[in-house]
């Protein structure tokens, strides 16, 4: 079905004036307007995804209007999301172009005793006020995505020619097209926001960012793409923490890709070192060590000294302002060594940020699994150990290259 749909795309592509969803779709109605008065055939869930039934079905204990004893719908894109998440099938984004596709692993309720099983239903996809459609088939799914990405494209256009308008660099642009990338590819953190709206946050953004907002210039924007305001203010602080973290991220991975040059005496460590940098930004972001609104404003000054502190307590001295000049910190911050000496006693006694403890740890990691395999007879695989298992399963970096592993640094 898979090469079906890939077939179907490709003549899509090549007819500009096709694919026309609106000969898919059906109208909304009484009986498919989400949730109607408790009984439809199409129900809105709490996690943002539509869900359609054959039979018109009563509303379950997760739609949003629920009704609280009735059995919950499964919701297909929130398993496989889920899937993706958890590894258990190779990497996907979560765009719903992609989370629609049919060949993920099915969703096994077989555990579950009968009576408590959610209940059966298809992705639906409202693509207006006014229209939906249930993609079953190949040819639905492949118009679906082939408009998906036109319209994605279309709107990157419009979104350059905005930004362009404002008066941004080339530089500046390139960062708000990959952000606005990123906030499709995280798509799960917001299925309510349209991509209008997302380019409209990215746009303000990197105006906050560039010091020129201005009174209502979110209101501006959303009309030059074309998106709503309604609920875009809510979506504000998660949209902005992503691209800071992506910022940062990528930050770090330049940063390291820098220092192996400059210090090819520690090229073998500079992986490790850039895991554990990682660490520590993530530490202070998910933990909020400060609060948001000082992240937003000093993360260049942040990441300097996650990355001063994780090479310090690894014996490699680097000149602080060194490192904030490479990462683009413009002067040093106020609060600079105290951020410094902060992390740096987070951190100085916690074995899980010194390379070394690490190498043991993975080394003992080897040796068990050097005895497993002498233990189970394979000891002719045991000359060889896999290189993945270096390292703790979770990151599995070991038996990437270089390349896919700042890819990886980046994309989480
Ligand atoms: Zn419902
Ligand atoms: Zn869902």
């Amino acid at each position: 079905m898979r090469r079906a749909i890939a077939e179907h795309e490709r003549t899509l592509e090549k007819d500009h004036r096709r694919p026309d969803l609106t000969t898919l779709s059906m109208s909304i109605k009484d009986r498919t307007e989400p949730c109607y008065s408790g009984a439809s055939h199409l129900h809105r869930l709490e996690c943002g995804h539509t869900v359609h039934t054959e039979q018109v079905s009563l509303c379950g204990r997760n739609c949003t209007t629920p009704i609280t004893n009735s059995t919950a719908f499964a919701c297909t894109l929130c398993e496989r999301q889920k899937m993706k998440q958890s590894s258990r099938i190779r990497y996907r984004s979560p765009r719903v172009s992609e989370l629609i596709l049919p060949n993920f692993p099915l969703f096994n309720q077989s555990h579950v005793p009968v009576i408590m099983r959610a209940r059966g239903c298809d992705i639906a996809v409202v693509t207006s006020s006014k229209y939906f459609f249930v993609p079953s088939t190949p040819e639905d799914i492949a118009a679906y995505r082939v408009n998906n990405n036109r319209r994605l494209e279309g709107l990157i256009e419009d979104v350059v020619d905005v930004a362009k308008d404002m008066g941004f660099s080339q530089t500046t642009i390139n960062g708000i097209t990959d952000g606005l990338g990123t906030c499709v590819d995280h798509q799960h953190l917001w299925v309510d926001a349209t991509y209008e709206q997302l380019a409209a946050m990215v746009l303000y953004l990197s105006a906050v960012r560039a010091g020129i907002e201005q009174p209502g210039m979110l209101n501006q924007l959303s009309m030059c793409v074309g998106a709503s305001m309604k609920g875009i203010k809510q979506l504000l602080p998660a949209v902005s923490k992503l691209l800071i973290d992506r910022s940062a991220r990528l930050a770090i991975a330049d940063f390291m890709q820098t220092f192996e040059k400059t210090c090819p005496a520690y090229q073998k460590h500079s992986k490790d070192l850039a895991r554990l940098q990682l660490k520590l930004w993530r530490l202070v972001l998910n933990r909020c060590l400060f609060p948001f609104e000082f992240i937003a404003a000093n993360w260049r000054h942040i990441v300097t000294s996650c990355i001063y502190a994780v090479t310090t307590v690894n014996d490699v001295y680097f000149d602080t302002e060194e490192i904030s000049a490479a990462i683009g910190a413009r002067s040093p911050s106020i609060d600079g060594e105290d951020m410094n000496t902060y992390l740096l006693s987070i951190i100085v006694d916690d074995k899980a940020y010194q390379i070394k403890a690490m190498n043991t740890k993975a080394r003992r990691r080897r040796k068990l699994h050097a005895r497993y395999l002498r233990c189970t007879g394979r000891h002719v695989v045991a000359t060889a150990p896999a290189p993945a298992l270096a390292f703790p399963l979770h990151c599995g970096f070991g038996s990437l290259s270089l390349h896919d592993h700042f890819d990886t640094l980046v994309a989480w």
